[in-house]
């Protein structure tokens, strides 16, 4: 809110913003030749996620400094104004005009023994945010972790897939409200190979197969 003043929350200097202007304008985000923000249609994106299903995805930047940190710094140490700046970019960036708005904004949940050991799940807490800007609910109940699925981190790609099978359940209570939607975000803190997200989307068009499911996204990882 301008006239208050605080710490940018990228290089400390006071700032009116959470970022402060010569922060945003020193970040490099995503700028798609073709002009469209959808990054599947972009090569440099959509081959190092050959193995998705979903086609639409919006996001801000590759997975670097500052972004990372501020989302570390969310996901590790609950620093929650993190959150907040990381909406109002994506929104900024992403949110124009003639952008198809979807109806609702679903964030990835966390397993709930996780949830648990970390109290708050950083996607949701960025969403509440995505929901207060764009005037769309955060749906938080509608998708859950259905089984304990061990960490991604060091499976192999088809360690990853078989891991994940199951790993996502639409509520039965929640199913006739997703119904009612013809178009969502499934929004994902991070994107890494896609096998999370990509659970995630096929659980919903289990549940929908006419539902229209974009995938929104702070930073992906791009291949080398
Ligand atoms: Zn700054």
């Amino acid at each position: 809110m301008r006239g208050l003043t605080q710490d940018c929350l990228i290089c400390r200097q006071t700032s009116s913003e959470l970022i402060c202007t010569y922060c945003q304008q020193d970040l490099t985000l995503f700028a798609p030749p073709l002009g469209d923000n959808n990054l599947m249609l972009w090569p440099v994106v959509s081959e190092g996620l050959k193995n998705v299903d979903f086609t639409q995805l919006y996001a801000l930047a590759d997975y670097q400094w500052p972004l990372s940190r501020l989302l570390t710094g969310l996901k590790f140490s609950a620093k929650l104004p993190h959150a907040k700046a990381l909406a109002q970019l994506f929104v900024s960036h992403n949110i124009k005009s003639d952008f198809a708005l979807p109806q609702a904004i679903i964030p990835i949940p966390l397993h709930s023994n996780r949830y648990l050991w970390r109290k708050y799940n950083q996607s949701y807490e960025i969403c509440r945010h995505l929901s207060l800007l764009t005037g769309q609910p955060c749906e938080h109940k509608i998708l859950l972790r259905a089984q304990t699925t061990k960490p991604q981190t060091g499976l192999s790609a088809s360690q990853r897939k078989s891991n994940l099978r199951g790993a996502f359940t639409v509520a039965s209570s929640s199913l006739a409200q997703l119904q009612q939607y013809h178009h969502i975000a499934l929004f994902d803190d991070v994107v890494t190979t896609g096998a999370t997200t990509n659970a995630a989307y096929l659980c919903l068009k289990k549940s929908h197969p006419q539902l229209r499911i974009d995938i929104w996204s702070i930073c992906i990882t791009l291949k080398p």
